[in-house]
């Protein structure tokens, strides 16, 4: 593709959908341009070819400093779905309100993105107003409210991901794609942009392909390859069918994982004993949630039990959104049967009828996989109606899928998303034992908390309890990532030192491990005798390790960036919070920063821990204190002098101005001015 060399552009921001740049110096007599350019381009400009790569050119040198670019379709933007699709799947879906965030995918499926006029009628039909459909869609970032590339490429976006060169790979793929990260291409082929953690730690560096492919161990001949079939526009069933492996790597198995008793034998096992004695059996194995908070799961199933409700509801928390967390993916692969047993264990202990698993977007790829378990199931009666025989005993599951969310893991804004609404938290109480899906009461528990059932069920609360810990049961299921030798999967015992782990795991030169995610806690060198338990070092199962060779100021930096993507918005002191985080680490990391800086960020903190909404505002700032008590030196660094004052540096700032006037003369600078 001819290179423009366009020395200066400048450009106006998206107003209304139209996008005008003003070209500022002449791309028309630079070699390899067959016309010239119109002066002024709008969406309805007609390209031919070579103009095309002009623009093409200028937008991968992204010369439009940030503006929208998205209008230079040159190609009509993808047509709006039929009414006959748009009719069949609000069939498909009763015209339900509250399958509002599924018809959204499905419609979004078909076309790639969400046409305002098929919105419309969506709105009409479920009986709502446009403006909350498409509140509900922008809540989403899988959800595109504009045409977006035919092929939508989504790199992870973890901080293991960078360190196994993400970055680079997807700065390569957009060169040779002719493409500026977060953009359209002029075409319309292809966009490409960042996404948090895709669950792929283990096997990263990863990405996904149009919401629904992940392709793992990305390196340069993969993107070489890449970019030649999208620009061949080669369908996606004829790409390389090993990009497409996703490994277990399971490296240390125990109760849970290394068991597979038959299908039905913990469902079994629990209908054997009336819902009061399995739920006393859940009591005596003291087992608690594996999401992180660590609530009493026979308390949260009595409460629900003995809450009135026309009925009660089951739901399973598979949206494992922390970044360095995929030790879910894994038992939704292998252990599914376990899973949907527990479930069901849950069911017949509370009286439900109805069971939700909530699967999170970026695990897309899971779900022909866990319906043809479930429909297995239902063949064998161990879901539907009069399960294993028992007269009364109705139960089955449904699969929901998220769209892009991280909040959505906190349990009532995943219930609001399962009712198609924006996943905001909600206030409680009333906790979601009580008044949950549809106002009904409801239990919400991980993957591995029902996976726990199972095996308790199976072989009774005493076993459960005898391993682990007093206050900590059971085992616990860690996704090992960052550098080590062995990323991947594995189970101990609670009670487990992190050292313990880190040797397993071939980790050498260690300078810190971030345990439970961006929200749990950094542990230095010193405190690697600590070990895994509620008491001590509580997780939700990631472990990233970090050697001596990284930065610890960058690794909390990239976590900063993670919860201002993330939060959602709904409360000031997060969605400002989150922002003066990043704005903060921002200037330290461009070296314009200062002690005063520092200090800042644990004022920041404070703030945030007492007085936002939900537990990612509260949560937001906890690697930035274990950092900068256990790492300062790293913040440090990244500052002049410890007694560095920052100023305003006016001709510095003018270089802007200097760039798009095309001077750089000596009476270009302040210094030189009379
Ligand atoms: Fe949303 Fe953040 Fe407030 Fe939670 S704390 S409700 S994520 S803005």
């Amino acid at each position: 593709m001819a290179a423009a060399r366009v020395t200066a552009v400048s450009g106006s921001p998206c107003l209304a959908g139209l996008t005008q740049i003003r070209l500022v110096a002449d791309a028309a007599a630079k070699p390899g341009i067959g016309q010239p350019l119109p002066r002024r381009l709008a969406p309805s400009t007609s390209l031919d070819a070579c103009q095309r790569s002009t623009v093409a050119a200028l937008h991968s040198a992204r010369c439009f400093g940030g503006h929208c670019i998205t209008a230079f379709h040159d190609t009509p933007p993808a047509s709006a779905a039929s009414a006959a699709d748009v009719q069949a799947l609000l069939a498909r879906h009763g015209a339900d309100r509250h399958a509002l965030v599924q018809i959204l995918r499905e419609l979004q499926a078909l076309h790639g993105w969400l046409p305002r006029e098929n919105l419309a009628k969506i709105a009409s039909a479920v009986g709502l107003t446009l403006a909350h459909v498409e509140g509900v869609a922008g809540f989403y970032r899988f959800f595109h409210l504009r045409p977006v590339g035919a092929y939508r490429v989504l790199f992870s976006d973890n901080v293991t991901d960078r360190m196994l060169g993400s970055e680079a790979l997807m700065a390569d793929l957009c060169r040779r794609l002719g493409v500026a990260p977060g953009r359209v291409s002029a075409d319309g082929l292809v966009s490409v942009d960042r996404t948090s953690c895709t669950g792929l730690g283990d096997q990263g560096p990863a990405l996904l392909v149009n919401h629904h492919h992940v392709i793992t161990r990305l390196d340069a001949s993969r993107v070489a390859l890449l970019a030649d079939l999208i620009r061949h526009r080669v369908p996606m069933g004829e790409w390389p069918a090993s990009w497409f492996e996703v490994q277990d790597n399971i490296r240390r198995a125990d109760v849970l994982l290394a068991e597979s008793p038959t299908p039905g034998a913990a469902l079994a096992a629990a209908l054997a004993r009336d819902p009061k004695a399995m739920l006393a059996e859940v009591q005596r194995s003291n087992l608690r949630g594996r999401g992180g908070a660590g609530f009493a799961t026979a308390m949260k199933w009595e409460l629900c039990r003995r809450a009135s409700g026309a009925e009660h509801v089951v739901v399973c928390n598979a949206d494992e959104g922390e970044p360095g967390t995929f030790k879910d993916r894994v038992l939704l692969t292998r252990h599914a049967d376990a899973v949907f047993n527990g479930m069901t264990i849950g069911a017949w202990v509370i009286g439900a009828r109805r069971g939700l698993v909530y699967l999170r977007g970026e695990y897309r790829y899971l779900l022909e996989h866990l319906q043809a378990v479930l429909q297995r199931r239902r063949e064998a009666k161990l879901l539907g109606a009069s399960i294993l025989g028992r007269e009364g005993f109705d139960f089955d599951i449904e699969i929901h899928v998220g769209a892009g969310a991280y909040v959505c893991g906190e349990e009532s804004s995943l219930i609001e998303s399962l009712e198609g609404e924006r996943g905001t938290p909600r206030i409680r109480p009333p906790f979601p034992v009580e008044h949950g899906y549809l106002g009904y009461p409801t239990i919400v528990n991980n993957v591995e908390t029902f996976c726990a059932a199972s095996r308790i069920a199976l072989h009774g609360g005493d076993w459960w309890a005898g391993i682990g810990t007093k206050k900590s049961s059971g085992t616990k299921i860690h996704s090992v990532s960052g550098d080590c030798e062995r990323p991947g999967i594995y189970e101990y015992p609670f009670g487990t030192s992190i050292a313990r782990i880190l040797e397993d795991c071939g980790a050498q030169d260690t300078q810190a491990v971030q345990v439970g995610g961006p929200s749990g806690v950094c542990l230095s060198a010193f405190e690697f005798g600590r070990r895994i338990a509620f008491e001590d070092v509580p997780t939700a199962g990631a472990f990233m390790v970090f050697d001596r060779s990284r930065d610890m100021f960058e690794v909390a930096r990239g976590f900063a960036h993670f919860f201002a993507h993330e939060s959602c918005g709904f409360c000031t002191p997060c969605r400002v919070g989150t922002a003066l985080v990043v704005k903060r680490l921002d200037k330290l990391a461009a070296g314009q920063g200062s002690r005063h800086d520092i200090d800042v960020l644990f004022e920041l903190d404070k703030l945030m821990h007492t007085a936002t909404h939900c537990g990612l505002g509260a949560s937001a700032c906890n690697p930035l204190r274990d950092t900068i008590l256990k790492f300062r030196p790293a913040y440090e660094r990244h500052l002049r002098s410890l007694h560095f004052e920052p100023g305003f540096d006016l001709d510095a700032e003018l270089s802007i101005g200097r760039r798009m006037t095309g001077r750089d003369d000596a009476l270009a600078h302040l210094e030189n001015r009379p």
